[in-house]
């Protein structure tokens, strides 16, 4: 029979990236690849840092040759700066 503490902490270290105690408690989720990102929320935190912390943007515009992290922004530039709703 082992501790429950044990089996958590085996969890934890599992998962591989769960953030530091202290991030918890603040009202902010700090990026662990130390960017300088600060999420409300855990889950965008988490798909930044999976998704695009260090990674090129991948959502090229193709009218010019601005990049994008996000579709949304992407979007958003195409309809300001070109005048095309997509
Ligand atoms: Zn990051
Ligand atoms: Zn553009």
């Amino acid at each position: 029979m082992y501790s429950s503490s044990r089996a958590e902490t085996a969890a934890i270290v599992n998962r591989g990236y769960d953030i530091n105690p202290r991030a918890i408690q603040g009202r902010e989720y700090e990026c662990p690849n130390n960017c300088g990102r600060k999420y409300k929320y855990r889950q965008s935190m988490m798909l930044h840092y999976k998704r695009e912390c260090g990674k090129e943007p991948q959502f090229e515009c193709e009218y010019c040759p601005k990049r994008f992290a996000h579709k949304g922004s992407l979007r958003n530039h195409v309809g300001l700066v070109h005048k095309v709703i997509c």
